[in-house]
């Protein structure tokens, strides 16, 4: 069994033809964990560009903030537990990230 204990959403990661900007929330989260510098360009630790690239065009319908987010802002989310076979374990905690918008 594979069990993930802590997760509480199994969410299918989707394609999108259109990368889902990240929400002004995120980018500020982002920027103050150092995941992105000043002219707003994306450094994820261990995602090459080529990954970043395809992570840009792939969404999950959050249950959480209950509309579709990016998966790179998925990805870094701290509810963000693993990704295994297209779907995101997710730990389904209350999100302060992306709720003002
Ligand atoms: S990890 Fe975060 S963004 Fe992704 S589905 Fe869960 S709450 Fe939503």
């Amino acid at each position: 069994m594979s069990d993930v204990p802590e997760a509480k959403y199994l969410v299918t990661v989707k394609n999108v033809e259109k990368a889902i900007k990240l929400d002004e929330v995120a980018k500020a989260e982002l920027h103050s964990v150092g995941m992105m510098d000043d002219k707003g360009k994306l450094k994820l630790k261990g995602v090459s560009p080529k990954m970043l690239k395809r992570m840009k065009l792939e969404a999950v319908d959050c249950p959480v903030l209950s509309k579709e987010v990016g998966f790179v802002q998925c990805y870094v989310c701290s509810n963000f537990h693993s990704r295994i076979s297209g779907k995101v374990y997710c730990k389904g905690e209350p999100l302060q990230l992306g709720q003002a918008s």
